[in-house]
């Protein structure tokens, strides 16, 4: 049975949901998204993630073309057309056809296209273990370019480091920003945890604000766990006694290597244990139902 996919207020089967070789998202990365989850018929987080597809859209002068509202059934009714009870939604929305100049005042109307589909991003494995990270020399794009805080269709900054950390037969690529700070990794923000202190960078040292970066600081202030947001360098990852990295589609995972050297004990740590015991049960109670 083919996905059924949401585009502009239609479900197309996979086979025939197709978008203008003109729009400029395709020539442009002219765009934006989502990444959001669902599990056991709720979505997670789900007005949180509208509200950031709306900052994002805001920042690069999109008009969202429906309303919030519309675009919150929308994503439900594309869940249940599927018949699903757990997996993963793209909601993108394009800026749309245009000509071939890059200006986007020639695309009259921006694009929604609503994705519903499953996802394992990790295999089991490497939840156990714990991933391996490099460095990448390629820096985190500066926020006076585009600021990382936009979740836009261009991702190319990302796949370079990707790349590299592929390349080095790693999991994961970590970012630095162009001061040489910690910024995030590929697809993931960053947390370490040294004598029961969980660190992590703020958004301004160059991150996405990840749901998931905050539903572990919500997490860690229900445990009593301190927390502190400051800039990190990578020495502060070297030394941390825990190291873990946060998305929604790799949800809370351990961290065990940076640069080949082995952090804390090189297992997943007591805490990021805690927290992903919570954040498990988070996923699996709350969110908006699918059924409405
Ligand atoms: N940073 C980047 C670059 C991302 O693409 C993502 C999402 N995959 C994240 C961080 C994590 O954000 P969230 O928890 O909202 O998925």
């Amino acid at each position: 049975m083919e996905l059924q996919i949401y585009i502009d207020g239609d479900f197309f089967p996979e086979s025939e949901a197709k978008v203008s070789v003109f729009d400029h998202g395709l020539l442009y990365g002219d765009g934006i998204f989502e990444g959001i989850r669902f599990y056991n018929g709720r979505v997670f987080k789900l007005d949180e993630h509208l509200d950031r597809l709306w900052d994002s859209a805001r920042a690069i002068a999109l008009t969202i073309p429906i309303s919030k509202k519309e675009l919150e059934q929308a994503t439900l009714a594309t869940i249940r057309q599927n018949g699903l009870r757990d997996g993963y939604i793209r909601l993108l929305v394009t800026r749309g056809k245009g000509n071939l100049g890059l200006s986007p005042d020639r695309c009259p109307k921006a694009s929604v296209i609503i994705i519903a589909a499953t996802i394992q991003l990790y295999p089991p494995e490497v939840y156990e273990r714990g991933m391996v990270v490099v460095t990448c020399g390629t820096r985190r794009a500066s926020s006076a370019a585009l600021s990382p805080a936009v979740k836009s269709l261009n991702y190319l900054n990302n796949i370079m480091a990707k790349v590299e950390a592929n390349l080095a037969q790693a999991d994961e690529g970590l970012m630095l920003n162009e001061q040489g700070f910690v910024a995030e990794c590929t697809g993931d923000n960053v947390f370490t945890v040294k004598n029961g202190v969980i660190m992590t960078p703020p958004v301004y040292s160059g991150s996405l604000c990840g749901i998931t970066w905050q539903a572990v600081l919500d997490i860690a202030a229900e445990l009593g766990i301190s927390v502190k947001v400051q800039e990190m360098t990578r020495y502060d990852i070297y030394v941390a006694d825990e190291f873990f990295l946060t998305g929604t589609a790799a949800e809370v995972i351990a961290a065990v290597k940076l640069d080949g050297r082995e952090i804390g004990d090189g297992k997943p740590g007591p805490i990021t244990n805690r927290i992903i015991a919570k954040f498990r049960e988070l996923t699996q109670s709350t969110g908006t139902p699918i059924d409405g």
